[in-house]
């Protein structure tokens, strides 16, 4: 891909993201665009490093290790968000490579996170997935039991858990659910919202969304899974 097309479509999807922060209230200070650069190569992200882009989701472990370090090398100031489910075996790995967790969702990981974090001796920042569809195959912590969660998260696991994440069923409109999950963030006292993709990033912004999670309108589209 030439840089040019990189260019374009970071500044397209910067300009949208920034009018989509001015045009509801209140809106968040700031919004974080998250670069979803799964099943892209390293050739391919680099045009996006090049334009100054820095933050990137990955949403597998494996998949992160054969790419990043090696950009990293290369580019400083790179921040990788995990943004796909977290085996507990994966845990240190997950540690090693990402510095954001965003799919904390169950005790086990949670244990697992605060045990790999000690053994490296530093500290991840988190977000806590809720399955706000209430989805059987999604992965999440049910509604009800989220703030919950986020209470044992930073008193029993001491997590630094800094917002909520969420993907939306996909089937209906997502303004409602994203409204749903800045009201958990407000009770359980959390300021960042990561939420919204490529389709509805800026309705995400409307409900208050802190980071987007952007992957086929930067990159292109993905062959199917
Ligand atoms: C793939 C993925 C995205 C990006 O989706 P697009 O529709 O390509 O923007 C965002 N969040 C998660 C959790 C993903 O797995």
């Amino acid at each position: 891909m030439p840089n040019t097309n990189a260019a374009e479509r970071l500044e397209i999807i910067r300009n949208r993201i920034e009018r989509a922060r001015k045009r509801f209230g209140p809106p968040a200070d700031t919004v974080t665009l998250v670069a979803v650069s799964k099943t892209f190569s390293a050739e391919e992200i680099e045009p996006f490093l090049e334009e100054g882009q820095k933050v990137f989701g990955e949403n597998r472990v494996q998949e992160a290790k054969s790419k990043w370090p090696g950009l990293r090398e290369r580019y400083g100031g790179i921040e990788l968000h995990l943004i796909g489910p977290l085996q507990s075996n994966k845990a240190r790995e997950a540690v090693e490579l990402f510095d954001v967790i965003q799919s904390v969702d169950r005790d086990k990981i949670a244990k697992a996170l605060r045990s790999e974090m000690d053994r490296a001796g530093v500290e991840r920042r988190c977000f806590v997935q809720v399955n706000i569809g209430g989805e059987d195959q999604k992965a999440g912590v049910p509604v009800n039991e989220a703030i919950s969660f986020v209470e044992r998260c930073r008193t029993e696991y001491k997590l630094e858990v800094v917002g909520l994440m969420c993907i939306p069923p996909e089937d209906q409109p997502a303004g409602p659910y994203f409204a749903h999950l800045a009201e958990l963030a407000r009770e359980a006292g959390l300021a960042q919202l990561s939420m919204g993709m490529s389709g509805d990033y800026e309705t995400a912004i409307g409900m208050g969304a802190t980071h987007v999670r952007i992957g086929s309108a930067l990159f292109g589209t993905r062959p199917k899974p």
